[in-house]
């Protein structure tokens, strides 16, 4: 018995000692000690002591004793790496180097410290954030109709283009200094949610000067001259900006564009010999292009005859141009997917510009693609999310209503469980999306420039708009799908494949940024290593593999403990249920932490082509943030336990994905053993999670089917008409005078089965229930605004056949003018 006991202790010794990370001092302190315990107690034959004291001794050498260690082991170890790790391009490394690291880190070590996610700022509105929302924001919803700018005039109207300038909805990221708004990030993000709820080409008009763009360049890297010069003009939206990096030949391969600028001297506004650059390009899809008059754009600029140095190819630079500058072609629109925003191609042939136009001067020629990256994280992280919110609060919202006072087999159709599923998805979805939303917003707002968690949130919250959108549409059947100005979804649902498009195309995102810069960025050793090996830095790596051997051996064993207890005894920082999904998420992100250190020794440089095996990767980590952010989001509201059908939803949806994502990379991995010892040490007991049963499904479709302060709380920051002509104020009623008939109706099924009156639709006895005595005539008054409410609501637009020939252009009677491209 004393040997099993023994053996008991060793082994709780050695987990505890691989949980805890102990150093190699401690190792080999502990394992001589256990030698010669075995050596002194147990006395063993000769040959099998001596045979322990060989391995150890030499072990415990190259463990103690650095400079043969790094002789005999490092050195090779770094010259494979060399060997086997692909080369990392300049424009890779400055986008992996881009931005801060965050929460995403801890949750990527495997350890993530939920006291420490919760002490992060939760995110808040100033006043003056709260009046302009309430204020301007509301007035310009007020004003637009989506119906007139993007079917009737394909432009917003001159007024709505004065009040956007006037107001300063051109400048919120622009400091009060320079006449700008200064917004923090949440205000930035809800004004854009609450417009593009009314209407996606103007949120589309109103972000993109506040993204990525010449203001935003220039507050990172102008010269004193160039922000005192443009940032007030861009403030008062005096000029337009746009920003030109996408041509035909250069989509999501941006910096492959082949745009040039060549440095010359030449004669410019009446002076001779001006050092500048000349430019040849061609642009596309360039939003508010057609209107700019400042163009931003990006190019790869040459110094053939050596006017800046010895440098002949300089790299990608940006520089600011006047639209009036002679040589440049801009105005032509594009028309993308029935939206009134302006988007179009532009060129230029042969523009001279002095070198003062280059963002930031002559200091910054090359740095363009680092100051891109650097930049990007910002507007990625704010303008596509909140446009993506907004879809889910007004599908939510809407359509939930559409759902409650719809009715067919004379049944709201909210009740039948296949539309509740359906429900409870957009009301999950949503909650999910406002929580991401709002706990990115926040870190923006604490300083921090997350470049990953910016990648996953646009990712991900437009794939959920897209399902979102779908979703919706299914429920409202023909209501969605007929056109006109009633519909208040369809425009939106033009509007997905934009989003899922822009600032970074989604299959890309998905399967090359979230993970691969992800892994790089977040894993507390894998920059260090690949720094120390593109150096041929021997100390670095030593100490950075040394460390990631200790940190991958305690995941490993801290994984295969807490799967075997289900998580339970990790800690978390509320209790019950809430306590539960802490547990539930610590654990899978250790066990993602686990899978990813198996896949990268699997497959290691071979991964980067792995772009299947790197997405689903990069879906787990973004599922742990996403869950990371429902849990924060519920604790800043004060956890009220009316959220807990939505918490519960949330993120029983999210643990059940990452289960699925995890045994889809498992089942991929081309080593089998490699994949049995990662489920060994992850699921040893099989799959522990299950997709939100039918009951949950439920309760979270009746939230969105029921006036009250929960749908008003997941829905809040869309803009709701305050005009009873308007679709989405019309459903809100019709939701209110259904939820006041309900219990009357009730009254009179209730008569129907004591046999009192007739059986049959209630909608259809009043008169019987009022001869019976079980309702009132005011009651009945209720019961019939209620049916009334709802035949407005159910109602489709119609047109006049003439309406379908007025003013048809047809590609026949269009020039083809042969420029570039197709023109109309
Ligand atoms: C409405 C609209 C507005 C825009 N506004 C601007 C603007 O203001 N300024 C600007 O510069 N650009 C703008 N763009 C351009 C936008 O950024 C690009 O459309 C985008 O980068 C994708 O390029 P592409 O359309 O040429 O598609 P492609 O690059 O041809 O991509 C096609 C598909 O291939 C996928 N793909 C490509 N490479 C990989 C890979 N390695 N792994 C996996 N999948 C891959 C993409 O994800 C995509 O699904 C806008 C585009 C649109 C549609």
């Amino acid at each position: 018995m004393i040997w099993m006991t023994e053996l008991l202790v060793v082994f709780c010794a050695v987990s505890f000692m691989l949980a805890r990370k102990a150093s190699r001092h401690l190792w080999v302190a502990a394992t001589g000690a256990l030698l010669v315990y075995w050596n002194l107690v147990h006395t063993p034959p000769l040959w099998p002591a001596m045979a322990a004291w060989l391995v150890f001794i030499p072990v415990a050498a190259v463990l103690l004793l650095t400079p043969l260690r790094q002789a005999i082991i490092m050195r090779p170890l770094l010259a494979l790496y060399r060997r086997i790790m692909p080369g990392m391009s300049d424009t890779e490394r400055e986008a992996l180097e881009a931005g801060t690291v965050w929460w995403e880190a801890e949750l990527f070590g495997g350890q993530p410290d939920w006291h420490r996610m919760l002490g992060y700022k939760a995110p808040a509105l100033s006043k003056e954030e709260q009046a302009f929302l309430e204020g301007p924001t509301e007035q310009l919803c007020a004003m637009i109709s989506d119906w007139d700018i993007t079917e009737e005039r394909h432009d917003l109207t001159a007024e709505t283009w004065a009040f956007l300038k006037d107001n300063g909805f051109f400048g919120m990221i622009i400091p009060k200094q320079y006449g700008g708004l200064e917004f923090s990030a949440n205000a930035h993000s809800a004004i854009v949610m609450k417009v593009a709820s009314r209407s996606i080409s103007a949120g589309v008009t109103v972000m993109v000067p506040n993204s990525l763009g010449p203001a935003k360049l220039l507050l990172s890297y102008g010269t004193e001259q160039q922000k005192n010069h443009y940032l007030p003009r861009l403030a008062k939206g005096q000029e337009i900006p746009c920003f030109a990096l996408t041509g035909p030949e250069a989509g999501s391969d941006a910096a492959s564009m082949p745009d040039t600028g060549v440095v010359c001297r030449q004669r410019f506004n009446g002076l001779d010999d001006v050092l500048g650059i000349r430019l040849n390009w061609e642009k596309r899809y360039i939003t508010l292009g057609p209107v700019a008059t400042l163009l931003g754009l990006a190019f790869q600029l040459h110094d053939p005859d050596h006017l800046l140095g010895q440098r002949e190819d300089i790299g990608i630079t940006l520089a600011l141009i006047p639209t009036d500058t002679p040589g440049v072609e801009i105005g032509k629109r594009h028309y993308p997917m029935s939206q009134a925003f302006m988007n179009g191609p532009n060129r230029g042939k042969d523009v001279f510009i002095p070198l003062d136009w280059v963002i930031g001067g002559q200091a910054y020629v090359g740095q363009g693609w680092r100051m891109l990256m650097n930049c990007l994280s910002d507007g990625r992280a704010i303008s596509l999310p909140a446009l993506s919110t907004a879809a889910g609060k007004l599908v939510s919202r809407s359509v939930g209503a559409y759902a409650a006072v719809r009715k067919q087999f004379k049944v709201p159709i909210g009740k039948f469980e296949g539309v509740s599923e359906v429900l409870a998805r957009i009301g999950g979805l949503s909650y999910i999306m406002n929580g991401a939303r709002g706990f990115t917003t926040a870190a923006l707002d604490s300083g921090e420039e997350p470049s990953v968690a910016s990648a996953i949130i646009k990712y991900h919250l437009t794939e959920r708009m897209r399902i979102v959108m779908n979703d919706g549409m299914d429920i409202l059947g023909g209501c969605g799908i007929s056109m006109g100005p009633h519909n208040f979804i369809a425009r939106s649902y033009q509007a997905l494949p934009i989003a899922i498009t822009v600032e970074g195309a989604n299959i890309l995102t998905r399967n090359l940024i979230i993970f691969g810069q992800g892994a790089i960025r977040c894993h507390p050793f894998l920059f260090r290593e690949m720094d120390a090996a593109a150096n041929n830095d021997v100390d670095a790596f030593d100490s950075a593999l040394l460390g990631h051997g200790s940190h991958a051996m305690s995941n490993a064993s801290r994984s295969l403990f807490h799967s075997m207890s289900f998580g339970r005894l990790l800690h978390a920082p509320q209790h019950g249920l809430r306590g539960h999904f802490y547990r539930q998420f610590g654990r899978m992100s250790l066990a993602f932490a686990v899978i990813t250190e198996i896949t990268l020794m699997t497959l290691g440089g071979g991964l980067k082509r792995k772009e299947s095996i790197s997405g689903r990767l990069g879906d787990v980590l973004s599922y742990l943030y996403l869950g990371s952010a429902v849990l924060k989001h519920h604790y800043d509201n004060g956890s009220p336990d009316d959220e807990l059908p939505l918490l519960e939803w949330a993120c029983k949806d999210l643990l059940y994905n990452i289960q699925t994502r995890l045994f889809e990379v498992l089942n991929n991995l081309p080593i089998r053993v490699t994949a049995r010892i990662a489920r060994l040490l992850t699921f040893p007991l099989g799959k522990p999670y299950q997709r939100p049963d039918d009951a949950l499904c439920q309760r979270v479709a009746e939230i969105l089917m029921h006036p009250g302060a929960l749908r008003d709380r997941l829905t809040e920051g869309v803009y709701i008409p305050d005009d009873d002509r308007e679709p989405v104020a019309q459903l809100d009623m019709a939701l209110h005078k259904a939820a006041a008939a309900e219990p009357l109706l009730h009254k009179l099924r209730i008569a129907m089965k004591n046999g009192k009156i007739a059986r049959g639709d209630p909608e259809a006895c009043l008169d019987a229930g009022l001869t019976a005595g079980v309702i009132t005539e005011v009651e009945a008054n209720i019961i019939r605004t209620a049916i009334s409410a709802r035949k407005v609501v159910i109602q489709v637009d119609e047109f006049e056949p003439e309406y379908f020939t007025k003013e048809q252009k047809t590609w026949g009677d269009s020039k083809l003018d042969g420029v570039a491209g197709r023109s109309m």
